[in-house]
């Protein structure tokens, strides 16, 4: 006997069809002799219209409330599937985050997973349950209700496998498995049948969202065995693992960000101090900064140049404005109309000339680059976001990925 986690993201359980879709997977895995925790995300687009709604009574809602607000999706889906696995004659409880004790750090809508205290749970599954858990949301230290990040249900499901010591979890979505690109935007991307932790981990983080970037760390750290695969097709998925039998390939996959905002300080007094300045009063409110350019200083004077996400521009500017006469610049510009595009993989390393190719793609297709950046295993870059379908389909064919 086994214990599995099967985690549904909202479009496995949109309606109620997809909902009995996933009653049936899950009694199948529990028919078979398994214990089985189920997490699932809220239906649909749900999420994006709790925040529409909110957003039509209060342009900046504190994050508590909208945590408040968010969590309920979660909990739609939890009930309805319970309801569905009670009516196909199966034992079933339906917990929300804070019944299991997923208890998380105090930043809002961002939190990190701190531990869970699995008790209930446990008891739950001695009693043959199936336990089905609201992703996405767990409690602080003061008992309010705190949500991980858009897309965090993969972390609950993760975080829950690794607490339990669970044989195997599977995240269940809308495509097979990680493909080499989003196959929403190349055709030919061809599935992975294996990745490596760290190759997800990359992707995930530079906008790959098939899966949460915490839940990839997380299953790195706690050695979870973990899958990608689809809810509507039998098809075998992406193991994601700490070693790949595969040769190292040079390029694994594209990842393409579009959640990225540039600010450019311009006129900068070139002496010491001040990227330290700018920085530490971003970090000071949790802003992280990603791709950093400094101009070589001329006249006494240099620019900066930055990125951070769209929903942290508007206070990053609020913050730089009211520091204008400590950090003494010029001017400020900033632009939402751009996007990262990024390409992993771990044979980089030892081959050189990985970067040159991916910006002759670029070149060709007359893609301007307005940054770089890179680490062992990526190189990212800074492009108008009109172009960036465009950009990810010229560099998958440059290196055959299809
Ligand atoms: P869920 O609601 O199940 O969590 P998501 O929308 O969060 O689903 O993630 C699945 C989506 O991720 C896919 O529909 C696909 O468009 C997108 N995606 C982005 N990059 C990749 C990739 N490399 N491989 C597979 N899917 C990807
Ligand atoms: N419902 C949340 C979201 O849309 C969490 C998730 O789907 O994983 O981001
Ligand atoms: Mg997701």
């Amino acid at each position: 006997m086994s214990l599995i986690v099967q985690k549904f993201g909202g479009s496995s359980v949109a309606d109620a069809e997809r909902v009995f879709n996933v009653a049936n997977i899950v009694t199948d895995t529990y028919k078979a002799g398994n214990s089985v925790v189920v997490v699932v995300s809220a239906q649909g687009d749900t999420t994006d219209d709790l925040i529409a709604k909110a957003k039509e009574i209060n342009e900046s809602p504190s994050k508590r409330e909208m945590d408040m607000l968010l969590s309920t999706g979660e909990q739609i889906s939890i009930s309805l599937l319970a309801m569905a696995i009670e009516k196909l004659g199966f034992p079933v409880v339906s917990l929300t985050g804070w019944q299991v004790g997923v208890h998380t750090d105090s930043n809002y809508s961002n939190s990190r997973i701190r531990k869970i205290d699995h008790e209930r749970l446990q008891k739950e599954l001695d009693k043959k349950n199936i336990v089905i858990v609201a992703g996405f949301q767990g409690i602080n230290r003061y008992g309010d209700i705190t949500t991980l990040g858009r897309g965090g249900s993969d972390t609950s499901a993760v975080a829950l496998a690794a607490a339990l010591h669970a044989d195997l979890c599977e995240i269940y979505t809308d495509v097979d498995g990680v493909y080499t690109t989003d196959p929403r935007i190349v055709k030919n991307a061809a599935k992975l049948k294996e990745i490596t932790f760290d190759e997800m981990l990359e992707l995930a983080s530079l906008g790959a969202n098939v899966l949460h970037n915490r839940s990839v760390e997380m299953g790195k750290k706690y050695n979870v065995n973990m899958c990608v695969r689809s809810s509507l097709t039998r098809a075998e998925g992406t193991i994601v693992k700490e070693v790949v039998d595969m040769e190292k390939m040079m390029v694994r996959g594209i990842a393409k960000d579009s959640d990225v905002a540039r600010i450019s300080i311009c006129g900068i007094e070139d002496t010491p101090g001040k990227a330290f300045r700018i920085f530490t009063l971003l970090a000071k409110k949790s802003i992280n900064v990603d791709i950093i350019l400094q101009s070589i200083g001329r006249d006494g004077k240099k620019d900066i140049s930055f990125t951070v996400t769209e929903t942290n521009l508007e206070e990053a500017l609020r913050l730089l404005e009211e520091n204008k006469d400590t950090i003494a610049y010029e001017n400020l510009s900033w632009t939402k109309d751009v996007s990262k595009i990024s390409i992993v993989g771990a044979g980089m390393v030892s081959n050189p000339g990985v970067a040159a190719k991916m910006f002759e793609a670029l070149y060709e297709a007359q893609i301007n680059i307005n940054m770089i950046s890179t680490s062992e295993i990526k190189v990212s870059v800074l492009i108008d976001s009109a172009l960036a379908d465009k950009a990810v389909r010229v560099i998958h064919d440059k290196f055959d990925l299809a």
